[in-house]
């Protein structure tokens, strides 16, 4: 940790929905040389680690949405890591394509040199992760300009796939919140409605089918229908899910899902799910608190993808086990940030932002 002091603005109440402050410690943009597509790294702070964020490759309207995007989702990445407690610290990187069409694989391949080569420039105070756009198979082409990449293949060295820790991040979410709002973390007998059966949302199905919860399930694909048979679930249209008579909602597919049409027909008391950005604004997280529902703040819940990549990048490298370890903390941070926000009679949101910014001021 370097020996700075970060004062994020009071005004911050959420992660998901601000704007792109000048907060940041930098701001690389450059055209890449063998793409000449722009590649642009935003490092919000370091102040706890090197930043870390993924590189999102995206057609963006013009430069300055993709600019914005980065300097919004890096900051986005400092209070998900401080939150959590982690060695790291908030950053991004995007590379902005064309509009006219996806790359073909030699430009592609070219884009991701660059990218790598902006990484490269940042020294270690950038470390690069997979976005929307990128994958495990990106990290490899990024790998060979760069080692300042983070989601490598387990062979490699690498944390691998996220999304089992994202899971079982979620599930100790789970826990806590069902222990916060029913008095017990056991998900034994439990109805539990899971929204959303992708790479997060199945695993954690098959995590609290296996510990005997109640399931109804749901996904636009229609062909997860066979997974809820399998897991002896429920299945629901998504709709009907949402709004279930249910112990807890679990929202695991997209953002902006709690919203004000929603919230007043939701027939549950507790929320906790893998969906980034799940308040449509955050004078949602003031309405659920309202209505007496407990919300557990998406970027607490959902930290184990990144938690599993803090692992692979201590100086002593990956080990699964560790992993599983450290992705448990998350249910003894939710139960820190649910604690705090009763004693302060203010939302989960709040108390984990407050949170986040305690573990942000560093020195003496
Ligand atoms: P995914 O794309 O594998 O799965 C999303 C699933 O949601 C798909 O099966 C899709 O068909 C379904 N879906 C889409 N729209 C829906 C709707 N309206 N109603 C019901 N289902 C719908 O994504 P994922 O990796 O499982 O991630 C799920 C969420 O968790 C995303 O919001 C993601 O940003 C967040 N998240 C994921 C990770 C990770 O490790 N993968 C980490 C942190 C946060």
């Amino acid at each position: 940790m370097k020996g700075a002091r970060y004062f994020p603005p009071a005004s911050v109440r959420a992660i998901d929905r601000y704007l792109a402050t000048l907060e940041h410690e930098e701001l690389y943009v450059r055209r890449g040389r063998r793409s000449g597509l722009f590649c642009v790294v935003a490092v919000h702070s370091t102040v706890r680690g090197p930043s870390l964020g993924g590189c999102r490759m995206w057609a963006y309207d013009d430069a300055r949405a993709g600019v914005r995007d980065a300097l919004r989702l890096s900051r986005a990445m400092t209070f998900k890591s401080a939150v959590a407690g982690l060695p790291l610290g908030g950053g991004k990187g995007v590379v902005m394509l064309p509009p006219d069409g996806p790359l073909d694989d030699a430009r592609r391949r070219d884009a991701l040199l660059d990218f790598g080569d902006a990484v490269a420039q940042l020294d270690g105070r950038y470390v690069t992760a997979e976005d929307v756009g990128t994958s495990a198979e990106a990290m490899e082409v990024i790998a060979q300009v760069t080692s300042h990449v983070s989601g490598l293949a387990v062979q490699r060295g690498g944390s691998g796939d996220p999304s089992p820790f994202t899971a079982l991040g979620v599930l100790a979410g789970v826990e806590a919140t069902l222990e916060q709002a029913h008095g017990s973390a056991d998900v034994a007998g439990r109805r539990i409605a899971v929204v959303g059966l992708g790479h997060v949302g199945l695993r954690l199905a098959e995590l609290l089918a296996e510990r005997g919860a109640q399931l109804v399930v749901a996904d636009i694909r229609e062909e997860r229908r066979t997974d809820a048979e399998r897991l002896g679930a429920t299945w629901m249209a998504p709709e009907d899910a949402l709004t279930a008579e249910v112990d807890l909602l679990a929202p695991c597919a997209l953002g902006g899902v709690l919203d004000h049409e929603l919230v007043p027909r939701l027939r549950t008391r507790a929320i906790a799910g893998a969906a980034n950005n799940q308040l449509a604004d955050e004078s949602i997280a003031d309405l659920l608190h309202a209505r007496g529902v407990l919300w557990a703040p998406d970027f607490v819940v959902n930290a184990g993808g990144i938690t599993n990549i803090a692992v692979e990048l201590r100086p002593e490298g990956y080990d699964a086990g560790v992993a599983v370890v450290e992705v448990g903390r998350i249910g003894e941070t939710l139960r820190t940030v649910f604690a705090s926000a009763a004693g302060g009679d203010v939302t989960p949101l709040t108390a984990a932002m407050e949170l986040a910014r305690r573990r942000l001021v560093v020195g003496p």
